[in-house]
């Protein structure tokens, strides 16, 4: 019996444990169409049917893993804000934090959707943001990193992750994690093949005091080998910062 979801490379992981058959073996791949190749709704929808039995992390009341914007933007620019959102999934019961610990920068990048928003607006730039708090995984750590699942934000203990089964890292990984990459890989292969340029712009926030030391910093631009925009970006924020205030600000 063919398996009754769409087999591709990134949902192997989801496939084979719905099969239950070991991650090596290899099953048949049935024609997709490309639209639904990473449609993570169509997963939840399989999960939906109460066919198979499946013990995901994430459940079909549960937010999509991530929000796109401008999905057709014209700009050069492609926008991506790792930690735009708080949530967490219902089956993590809130990690067992406070509301108040959850509306803290320990939860998430504080503006920092909105801030893509009226970038994206601005440059008519596709933007994708993360949806998911760090705290259930970070999307800006590497797998497998000491704080790619953190136990301690600050000063804030995430007890819940303390002594985390690689089953359960491994769920977080492929449910919450690995999605929103693949989407950003996606749309990075999609415009090279119509040889569009893209300029990857990751943006974040960061909370003004950090454990008692206060950052006197505005705005900070990090830049891997190419330096050209990150200078641009902090010549233009200089001559911005230079001009009078006005109005109520
Ligand atoms: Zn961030």
């Amino acid at each position: 019996m063919p398996p009754p979801y769409p087999n591709t490379n990134e949902n192997y992981n989801m496939s084979t444990r719905l099969l239950g058959r070991s991650p090596r073996e290899t099953v048949p791949r049935p024609f997709l169409p490309p639209t639904l190749r990473h449609d993570e709704r169509f997963a939840r929808a399989i999960v939906g049917t109460g066919l198979v039995s499946f013990d995901a992390l994430l459940s079909e009341d549960d937010p999509p893993v991530f929000l796109i914007e401008r999905a057709k933007g014209t700009s050069a620019f492609l926008l991506t804000c790792d930690h735009a959102g708080r949530e967490i999934p219902h089956k993590l019961a809130s990690l067992s934090l406070s509301e108040h610990e959850l509306s803290t920068h320990v939860a998430w990048d504080l503006g920092v959707a909105e801030l893509g928003r009226r970038l994206s607006a601005r440059l008519d730039a596709f933007l994708i943001m993360h949806n998911y708090s760090r705290l259930v995984i970070d999307a800006n750590r590497p797998p497998g990193a000491p704080d790619s699942i953190p136990t301690l934000c600050e000063r804030t203990r995430i007890a819940a992750n303390e002594g985390l089964s690689s089953s359960d890292a491994r769920k977080r990984f492929e449910e919450v994690f690995q999605p929103y990459h693949q989407r950003i890989r996606d749309e990075l292969d999609a415009r090279s093949a119509r040889v569009c340029p893209s300029v990857l712009v990751a943006l974040h926030s960061f909370t003004p005091v950090y454990m008692d030391e206060g950052r006197r910093w505005h705005v900070g631009v990090l830049y891997g080998r190419d330096p050209r925009l990150a200078r641009l970006v902090r010549k233009g924020l200089r001559s911005r910062s230079s001009r009078p205030q006005t109005g109520c600000q």
